[in-house]
């Protein structure tokens, strides 16, 4: 756990040592980027708290059986107003001239550590709370262990859920932000904005979007009923997503990378397609579960809705363990076909830089082996869980990522 956690703080600074191309450039966190880093931090927070949304219930919490308090937490889901809301704002401040967007990527360097240091000492801060509030969730006893995995399971301050708001607001709006900041660069620069840069506004949008969108679908996700708010979640949601996963950005700004328009048509088409297999995938899936639960919302003008997003009396396995697998739309196809729309959208956001570095593929080499190592985990899992059903399950369902491939 050490090594990883010294590894993801090298590897950061090894790729920011590769983009900076000025070496005298100071990568000392100052007043300016701790502040702004903060402000929007504090700003995200008070929007997650005060603008509409819809509220939706989290699974029963594990190890809370014992205790008398509820066991399922109510969470505020009015991501997509907070985007919208984030956007217009980003928008004025630029517009009146108090806080041009392009700022962010000239202090890159900066901000990462910035970003990276406030990782760190939440992370100590949270670890304590988990310890003080004694919650005892699967504790090892070894520090260096329990701090990664995290002391607590859902850390609030009132209502604000610190590991949706973290997972949520902080990865993905930041994410498109900074590459929003190297495009709003590029074009102070070159008077137009590249093909190459374009693309990856457009994917990362689409991504940030549909996190956004389908909020209400998230505090079902394994990282919210499961996972402790530890190092890992907090270090990667606060610094190492939305720093790490936009080095095609930040290089494509530093290196005024293109694409000929072919090459642009072509990754539009591939990219729009993988994303409407991702997002339909979860969709239907989603909307599945909260339809048999009986908390799905259904939210028309959270834009876009796409066809197929909701199966129509979908066939479906009901299992000894209690929850039903449905064996209908994608997920009859193949059982976990939206890593693959996921992964091809990965390598399309490398894509979009060609192929003068391996830098802007690190993400998709990165979320490979991460996609790899859940599919085992959640493989082994649903055997555990589902038994006999989930042989049953696979032989109804024999591929994995791509029908009649794997
Ligand atoms: P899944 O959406 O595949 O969820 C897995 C769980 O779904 C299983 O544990 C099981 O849980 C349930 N399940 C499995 N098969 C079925 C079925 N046939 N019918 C109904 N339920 C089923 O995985 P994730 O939560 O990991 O991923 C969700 C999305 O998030 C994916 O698109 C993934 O690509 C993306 N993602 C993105 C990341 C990023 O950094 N960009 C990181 C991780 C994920 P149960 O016990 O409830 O049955």
């Amino acid at each position: 756990m050490t090594g990883i956690i010294l590894g993801s703080h090298g590897i950061m600074l090894y790729f920011l040592w590769c983009l900076d191309l000025d070496p005298t450039h100071s990568w000392m966190p100052n007043m300016f980027t701790v502040t702004t880093y903060l402000g929007f931090v504090v700003f995200q927070a008070v929007l997650a708290v005060v603008l509409p949304g819809v509220s939706t219930k989290g699974l029963p919490l594990p190890g809370k059986k014992d205790k008398k308090e509820s066991t399922q937490l109510t969470y505020l889901c009015n991501g997509l107003c907070t985007w919208y809301v984030t956007l217009a704002t980003v928008a004025a401040l630029y517009y009146f001239n108090l806080f041009k967007i392009s700022w962010v990527v000239e202090e890159l360097g900066r901000f990462m550590i910035t970003a990276m240091v406030f990782g760190d000492v939440v992370s100590a801060l949270v670890y304590v709370w988990g310890i003080l509030a004694q919650e005892n969730i699967r504790m090892t006893g070894n520090h260096v262990y329990d701090f990664f995995m995290g002391s607590i399971l859902n850390p609030r301050i009132g209502t604000l859920d610190l590991k949706m708001f973290a997972e949520i607001r902080i990865s993905w709006i930041l994410l498109w932000l900074l590459t929003l900041s190297s495009a709003v660069k590029q074009y102070e620069e070159l008077g137009y904005i590249t093909h190459s840069m374009i693309l990856i506004l457009i994917a990362q949008g689409l991504y940030t979007n549909a996190c956004m969108k389908g909020e209400e679908c998230i505090p079902t996700t394994w990282d919210i009923f499961y996972e402790k708010f530890g190092w890992m979640l907090i270090f990667w949601n606060f610094a190492g997503v939305p720093f790490l996963y936009t080095m095609q950005s930040y290089y494509i700004c530093t290196n005024q990378i293109e694409i000929s328009s072919t090459a642009f048509v072509v990754l539009m088409i591939v990219l729009l397609g993988a994303y409407y297999v991702w997002d339909t995938a979860n969709s239907q899936k989603n909307r599945f579960r909260m339809q048999r639960r009986g908390t799905y919302i259904e939210r028309k003008w959270a834009f876009p809705q796409l066809p197929w997003g909701t199966l129509e009396k979908p066939e479906y396995m009901t299992t000894k363990a209690g929850s039903c697998l449905l064996v209908d739309g994608w997920w009859g196809i193949a059982r976990k076909i939206h890593y693959t729309a996921d992964l091809t959208m990965a390598l399309v956001w490398g894509l979009s830089c060609g192929f003068g570095s391996f830098i802007p593929y690190l993400y998709f080499f990165f979320f490979l082996t991460h996609l790899v190592h859940r599919v085992t985990r959640d493989m082994q899992r649903c055997a555990k869980k589902y038994g006999e059903d989930w042989e049953e399950y696979c032989r109804r369902v024999p591929w994995i990522f791509i029908p009649y491939v794997y």
